[in-house]
């Protein structure tokens, strides 16, 4: 059992009564707690004005309203608020930092064949258009990184931009080795935090990153917001990927001076609503406490991992067991497409997974050698039953294969 009571949790999350669903999809996006949407409703029914250059009090609350949500977040993160640029979610950040670093001909970006493709394309658009060198290294079926070889595709490289934890595989890169190569090659370290921000206790600083992507939706929060954060050191280098209201201190018919960050970096009307929801969501969180909801979802994966590998004609991918995994459980099922089991352990039990390539084509089919697998990803609100109930129904799958 977690070291919270499991029990009302769940009953915070009216999806989850009435037992119609077990909900396994959570790498794909979370569910909300009442919290996050009492909170979306109250800015909506009671406040609701625009930020910033309003005087009246509407204005006044909503801005010292997206203030707070600022520094909720960022504290989060161990960051400071002025450190943390909201963003639509993880792709829009990641887009955000290529665009962003002013990258020329030749220099070299080191990336993993293990990357969402929101941490592939923005790169391969810099080497198609801009001449910029992709490097990418290798990692295991198990989604272990050769750290020689990562040093070695380092060497003179200006960004190092991996993944911390694979939405496919589960597998946590071992990001304080990769931060020190980058420090020591003088290379921007950005981390695709998206599977690992929700999960993993965060700490900007012990991490050692440059940047790093996140998105609310996948933490409980609302739909479109996600945070970048961005280390003040780097903050002057990086240019806006929106021009508009909102970033600049003046503007004349010759030119404009940019606002000072973070404001520089969010054009037009922020999502005002989102950061009060995603605020919540953080509060949320933190009052279970992130070692508690990650030693739990380590419970719940490793529970799914030794179910599913008992059962004969089932593949599991990634970390083998006593490996540090999140709460990622890819598998296959022998002559089944990864499609149809999914949509029978959605007909016969409620269950939701994902199946497919799950946005990591090259590591999928290149690296696991397939089209596609079943994920099942476990948040703070499932229960051991549910997972019996996943290996139970996929094991009534691989017997009639
Ligand atoms: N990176 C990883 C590792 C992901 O799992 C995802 C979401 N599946 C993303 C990036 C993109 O996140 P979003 O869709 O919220 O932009």
């Amino acid at each position: 059992m977690p070291d919270y009571d499991l029990d009302r949790v769940r009953a915070d999350f009216p999806i989850l009564s009435g037992g119609e669903v077990i909900y396994l999809d959570n790498a794909a996006t979370s569910l909300s707690p009442r919290q996050v949407v009492d909170a979306l409703a109250d800015f909506y029914l009671n406040v609701r004005a625009n930020v910033h250059r309003g005087l009246h009090r509407l204005s006044a609350r909503s801005t010292e309203m997206y203030s707070e949500a600022r520094r909720e977040v960022a504290d989060f993160i161990g960051a400071d608020p002025g450190e943390l640029v909201f963003v639509r979610n993880s792709t829009e950040a990641l887009n955000m930092v290529a665009r962003g670093m002013g990258l020329r001909r030749g220099d070299a970006v080191v990336v993993s064949v293990a990357e969402h493709h929101s941490n592939l394309l923005p790169w391969m658009r810099l080497r198609d258009e801009v001449g910029v060198e992709l490097r990418v290294i290798g990692v295991s079926p198990e989604g272990e990184y050769d750290l020689d070889a990562l040093a070695e595709a380092a060497r003179g490289a200006k960004v190092i931009s991996v993944a911390w934890v694979s939405n496919v595989l589960g597998s946590v890169a071992p990001v304080e080795e990769i931060g020190r190569i980058a420090a020591e090659e003088g290379a921007a370290f950005v981390l695709d935090g998206a599977q690992g921000v929700p999960h993993l206790p965060t700490d900007v600083r012990r991490l050692g990153v440059d940047f790093l992507a996140f998105s609310a939706h996948k933490m409980l929060g609302p739909t479109g917001i996600g945070g970048l954060y961005i280390r003040s050191e780097a903050m002057e280098e990086l240019a806006p990927l929106n021009l508009g209201g909102g970033m600049i201190s003046d503007v004349t018919l010759d030119g404009y001076v940019p606002a000072p960050p973070p404001e520089r970096f969010e054009a037009g009307t922020p999502p005002v609503a989102q950061a009060v929801g995603f605020a919540a969501a953080v509060r949320y969180l933190r009052s279970l406490g992130m070692e508690a909801i990650s030693s739990w979802e380590r419970e719940l994966a490793a529970r799914a991992v030794e179910g599913l590998s008992s059962i004969p004609g089932v593949r599991v991918y990634g970390p083998p067991p006593g490996r540090e995994r999140s709460g990622v459980v890819s598998f296959n099922v022998d002559g089944v497409d990864p499609h149809d089991v999914a949509a029978i352990l959605d007909e016969v039990a409620g269950i939701a997974v994902r199946s497919g390539h799950h946005c990591a084509l090259p590591l999928v089919r290149g690296v696991l050698g397939v089209q596609g697998t079943v994920r099942a990803s476990f948040y703070l609100y499932n229960t051991e039953e549910e997972v019996d109930r996943l290996v139970e129904v996929v094991g009534e799958v691989a017997g009639g294969a």
